[in-house]
């Protein structure tokens, strides 16, 4: 059994260097000295991730509740230095400062994952003094440089340089298992932590066994965005495949024989819901087994697709399934096939999937495609989508495999942008050229139950230099306390916010994060009480399936 102290002192040694290669011998040289079932957990810990991404599970300690837990563990306020970098950090200083001396048992790592497990799994009434007590337990027995870790770890503020694909490449370089291999691993496995146990614990056998199952989702391949035909076209030369983008939900089917699971994007399986559908894949599909995937969505009486709320109301839902069956009919639309009696078509070629696709689909409704040759002819295409009521296309290099769980340029959507309309309730002092300017905006959506205002993300892109500085004298006016380099504000100014997509989030409150926010205006017509609410953001995420 190994102490955790030792992986915060790996952070601390990583934390130090820039240079990769040392990265991968410090990483490998550890993973492989601890005891087999510390693997995962460790791995996992180092990235900042705790838990595998297809785990659901989330530690959700907000900075109230870790000030609240620190002050009660050291018995005085908190005091932060000015200098600190990251949360982590400045607690760190602090019990620094503060003479701090861990009581008890030193903490392992195995104790350290199970009360993160133990706080993920506190729900409903006396959850918040429980996961308090928890941590409390965790704080009492660590020293300062473990404090420090505990925080990033239960903040998500992670920052030592450690990502997924520098843990991978360590396992490349400290093992005799290609690289493809890993990859491949870690994209059907979605957990590191797994990958990691069995490249180094089992081998390269082992890590076979993390290869495509039927009956056990693999993550979705995704897309990135495309302003115009013209971009995506630039990106993916024609022939490019174009197919309607529908506004529905995601599903992977698994057929083993007659028994049809379907699953979400979430990898979250959601048949009990969906009946008919699994109905369908089994009486029509043409293969004993296979893995196929598609969008399904909400239609009305004349086959039209009906907005993706009313969808929501179906999909995951396991009451009343009969009675939802008749008021919100649902249609499968498919798109690829992974998988065929025995024959994995992951590293085929998209066109030869779809060629595989049409001769076992039977009467499964595939997704509208065509092969597009030029801008015009794709043009065309998207209108025709469009006027059918849809989001927008797809556009699918003919020649790209089949990538799970990666957001490729392979796969481009092209849709319409959507922006919010958020409000500043924070602001951070900039450093180097934005000294002296409140800079890094925290961007706030309503919740419409309690009608606060919570954080969903920060950004300090999207104005100009002068309409940074011009924004500093306002939010002064509105400050309505500081700490650390951080102003808080009223929430008066309400902006318009672009961002590439919305996640879900363990350190916000509002449990959601937008990822590359940028302010696009200011929208002085409009105040915080009309601004985008968390509901809203939830819906969107639901839709995006993060
Ligand atoms: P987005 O959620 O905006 O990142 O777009 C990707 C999502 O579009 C996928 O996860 C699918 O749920 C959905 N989608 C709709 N039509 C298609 C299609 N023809 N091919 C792939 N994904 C599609």
């Amino acid at each position: 059994m190994s102490l955790f102290l030792n992986l915060a002192n790996l952070g601390e040694q990583l934390g130090a260097t820039k240079k990769k290669l040392e990265h991968s011998a410090l990483i490998g040289a550890y993973l492989k000295n601890i005891a087999p079932e510390e693997i995962a957990p460790a791995s996992r810990l180092l990235i900042g991730r705790i838990f595998p991404e297809s785990d659901a599970r989330i530690v959700n300690i907000s900075g109230a509740a870790l000030n609240r837990v620190l002050e009660n563990v050291v018995g005085a306020e908190i005091e932060w230095s000015g200098t600190a970098v990251d949360f982590g950090d400045a607690v760190a200083q602090w019990l620094t400062t503060r003479n701090w001396k861990p009581q008890g048992e030193p903490l392992q790592i195995l104790d350290v994952y199970r009360t993160y497990e133990e706080i993920a799994d506190a729900t409903g009434s006396g959850s918040r003094a429980r996961k308090d007590e928890l941590l409390a337990g965790l704080f009492r027995r660590a020293s300062v440089v473990e404090a420090k870790y505990i925080t990033k770890q239960v903040s998500g503020e992670m920052r030592v340089g450690v990502s997924e694909g520098s843990l991978l490449d360590a396992l490349v370089r400290n093992t005799e298992i290609p690289a493809a291999t890993i990859r491949r691993a870690n994209q059907l496995a979605g957990d590191v932590g797994a990958v990691a146990y069995a490249a180094i614990a089992l081998g390269e056998n082992g890590l076979q066994k993390l290869s495509l199952q039927l009956g056990r989702p693999l993550k979705p391949m995704l897309a990135q965005s495309a302003e115009t035909v013209r971009d995506a076209l630039q990106e993916i030369p024609p022939p490019v495949a174009f197919e309607y983008k529908l506004d529905g939900a995601r599903v992977q089917i698994h057929k083993r024989g007659d028994d049809v699971k379907l699953f979400s994007r979430n990898l979250s399986d959601i048949t009990a819901s969906l009946p008919e559908l699994a109905v369908q894949v089994r009486s029509e599909i043409r293969a004993q087994d296979a893995i196929l995937e598609g969008e399904v969505i909400a239609i009305d009486a004349k086959g039209r697709a009906r907005p993706f709320q009313i969808l929501m109301r179906r999909v995951g839902r396991e009451r009343d399934v009969e009675t939802m069956q008749q008021e919100i009919p649902v249609q499968l639309f498919l798109f690829d096939c992974l998988y065929r009696d025995g024959e994995t078509f992951l590293d085929k070629a998209n066109a030869e999937r779809w060629e595989i696709l049409e001769r076992i689909a039977g009467n499964v409704a595939r997704v509208p495609r065509r092969v597009v040759e030029n801008v015009a002819d794709g043009e065309n295409f998207l209108r025709a989508a469009r006027e059918a009521g849809h989001e927008g296309v797809m556009a699918k290099n003919l020649q790209s495999p089949y990538t799970p769980g990666e957001r490729g340029k392979q796969w481009l959507k092209l849709k319409p942008v959507h922006t919010l309309d958020l409000v500043i309730v924070a602001s951070e002092w900039g450093y180097g050229r934005r000294h002296g300017w409140l800079s890094n905006q925290h961007l706030a959506a309503r919740d419409e139950n309690t009608g606060e205002f919570l954080e969903v993300g920060k950004t300090f892109k999207g104005l100009t230099d002068a309409e940074f500085k011009s924004l500093t004298p306002t939010l002064l006016e509105l400050k309505t306390h500081q700490t650390r380099g951080t102003v808080f504000v009223e929430p008066r100014v309400v902006v318009q916010v672009a961002f590439n997509n919305i996640q879900r989030s363990p350190v916000y409150k509002s449990g959601v994060a937008l990822r590359h926010a940028r302010i696009v205006a200011f929208r002085p017509d409009k105040s915080a009480d009309t601004i985008d609410t968390i509901q809203t953001l939830h819906a969107m995420m639901e839709r995006e399936g993060g």
